[in-house]
């Protein structure tokens, strides 16, 4: 399979290509048909670091996001929600790397002491955040979440092995819209795990790969 065959815009095309990436990871080839899917669906897909799942939810992101006016470059779409600052950092790189072809595209970090956290008000499509920061936004009306209609949770095992980061997730998902398309990954299944991501992704494709 090649991305190519995926259905993606031409603009992420060339972005994968700058990401010097040749052929879906096994994790993209399993995932993608299933994200891309319209009307959208949840998914729950199992995957370790270094396989290739930042790109696959990316993908999905950039897919879906709308840029065609001013007013939606900066108005979030799409929020990722990640268990350290350090790992949205990161996200927020690959959606730049990978927007590199999409005029408009604005992506931000919400995390403890960046300023959007210190009360700016977020003028970005794509959100990446920690969990308290993200909530605090929100609540503070600094990010407008009206317009999200994908959510991503990274890592969930490891947001679930942290005091009170699950229970933050649960908390900004009641605030967004309903029916938006809910995305989540983690590394590992214990049954603890199970039961939060089916709880949090209703009705999901469960992928193990
Ligand atoms: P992740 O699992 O998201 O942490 O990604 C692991 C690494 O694999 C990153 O350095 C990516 O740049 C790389 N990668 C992801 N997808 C592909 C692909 N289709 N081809 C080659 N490298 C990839």
């Amino acid at each position: 399979a090649s991305f190519e065959q995926l259905g993606l815009h031409d603009n992420i095309l060339k972005g994968v290509m700058a990401m010097n990436f040749r052929k879906p990871s096994k994790v993209q080839e399993k995932t993608l048909p299933l994200l891309l899917m319209d009307p959208p669906h949840n998914l729950i897909g199992q995957s370790q670091s270094g396989t290739g799942k930042t790109a696959a939810f990316v993908l999905n992101i950039l897919h879906r996001i709308d840029l065609s006016t001013e007013q939606m470059q900066k108005t979030p779409q799409a929020l990722v929600l990640a268990p350290s600052r350090e790992l949205a950092r990161q996200i927020v790189g690959v959606v730049k790397v990978m927007g590199t072809y999409m005029p408009g595209l604005i992506t931000e970090a919400a995390v403890p002491q960046d300023a959007a956290a210190r009360g700016r008000k977020i003028e970005a499509s794509v959100v990446v955040g920690t969990p308290g920061t993200v909530m605090d936004m929100i609540r503070k009306r600094s990010m407008d979440v009206r317009a999200l209609k994908v959510l991503v949770l990274d890592e969930a095992d490891n947001m679930l092995d942290q005091q009170g980061l699950g229970d933050q997730c649960i908390r900004v998902k009641a605030m967004l819209p309903k029916n938006i398309q809910i995305v989540l990954f983690s590394a590992t299944f214990p049954d603890n795990v199970v039961k939060y991501a089916q709880n949090f992704a209703p009705g999901a494709n469960q992928m193990t790969l």
